[in-house]
């Protein structure tokens, strides 16, 4: 479907970024005293050379869309991550992965759920974005689809890692991981916002879900609205955490609502979601967004969020902790 353009660029803005990019590689326990050094580099490394993938891309004046979803690419690649390989296994030890993808220039959004075959979920989702007449496809029939687009299939072995089975095993034997039992534990989501020099906003996400997930369960990262959402001149989301609890809450939306009608600042509205909101229900996770200037929130309500940020001109940012 050839998707029209909706709203015009923002531009001549005082204050306003030439270009940002913020990710996210997911929220949770993530504490310091459970983190090797080795580890916490991998994971700086990782997100770094994300942010200078997409920051180049950005700086030679690539499109918001493109830019997330080459980041995000990247970090399905990385299996440190609970995206592509490297996805948490199902309670049958499989994965399924769910990924979405939102265009704010057009206002169009692309995603699929469950699939198991496609390398990049990601891809797929900009696929049934640009070349299907629908949103969101699901299980067997999304993952046909991405292979009759040309896209690259695999067996479901390639993502799967010995790190996910044995986190598998010990979640199906109640043992307690990272020192946590009530609050999400199963972070590594990924997920990118972009703001290009055009003045247009993309956003992207891709998941494996939670550990031992069961019937065919679908969290929010595919679900635009949930998950994922774009519009340019107000504002882009990404967001990691327990996807009940983003599904009841329309977290994504609920953050575009609260800036394009409560006229609320990106700011008020995501501390009000994360650490009122969401805490009322018993949601834990967090999320990354930027609004229609570039200006970039990254709040979570659980112990870390694996997140970075650039702007044009800025140094890069790396985070994990709450620091
Ligand atoms: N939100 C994802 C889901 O519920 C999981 C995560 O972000 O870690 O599937």
């Amino acid at each position: 479907m050839k998707p029209a353009e909706k709203t015009p660029p923002v531009s001549g803005d005082a204050g306003k970024a030439a270009y940002a990019l913020v990710i996210h590689g997911g929220a949770g326990v993530i504490r310091k005293e459970n983190m090797s050094p080795e580890k916490e580099a991998a994971y700086t490394a990782s997100l770094t050379a994300a942010l200078k993938i997409g920051e180049e891309m950005l700086a030679s004046g690539a499109d918001a869309l493109d830019v997330v979803e080459a980041v995000v690419k990247f970090l399905e690649d990385d299996s440190l991550f609970n995206a592509g390989k490297g996805a948490v296994l199902t309670a049958d030890g499989h994965a399924e992965l769910d990924a979405s993808i939102m265009d704010g220039k057009t206002g169009m959004a692309g995603a699929v759920a469950g699939v198991k075959t496609v390398k990049h979920p990601i891809a797929a989702a900009r696929k049934v974005m640009e070349a299907s007449d629908h949103v969101m496809l699901s299980g067997a029939g999304a993952d046909a689809f991405a292979g009759l687009q040309g896209l690259e299939i695999v067996p479901n072995d390639y993502f799967i890692t010995e790190a996910r089975k044995q986190q598998l095993e010990k979640e199906k034997a109640g043992i307690v991981q990272d020192g946590a039992s009530n609050v999400i534990k199963k972070f590594g989501t990924v997920g990118a916002v972009a703001l290009d020099r055009e003045g247009h906003l993309a956003a992207a996400t891709s998941t494996g879900g939670m550990t031992n997930k069961k019937y065919g369960r679908i969290g929010d990262s595919p679900i635009i609205g949930a998950g994922t959402y774009a519009a340019d001149g107000i504002g882009a989301v990404s967001c990691t955490g327990h996807g009940e609890y983003f599904i009841r809450e329309a977290v994504a939306y609920d953050l575009i609502a609260r800036m394009k009608y409560g006229k609320q600042s990106i700011q008020v509205a995501s501390d009000s979601i994360i650490f009122t909101e969401l805490p009322k229900i018993g949601g834990t996770g967090g999320f990354i967004a930027m609004d229609a200037h570039g200006q970039i929130v990254m709040p979570f309500n659980t112990d870390g969020m694996f997140r970075g940020s650039v702007k044009a001109g800025e140094a890069p940012k790396v985070l994990i902790y709450q620091d």
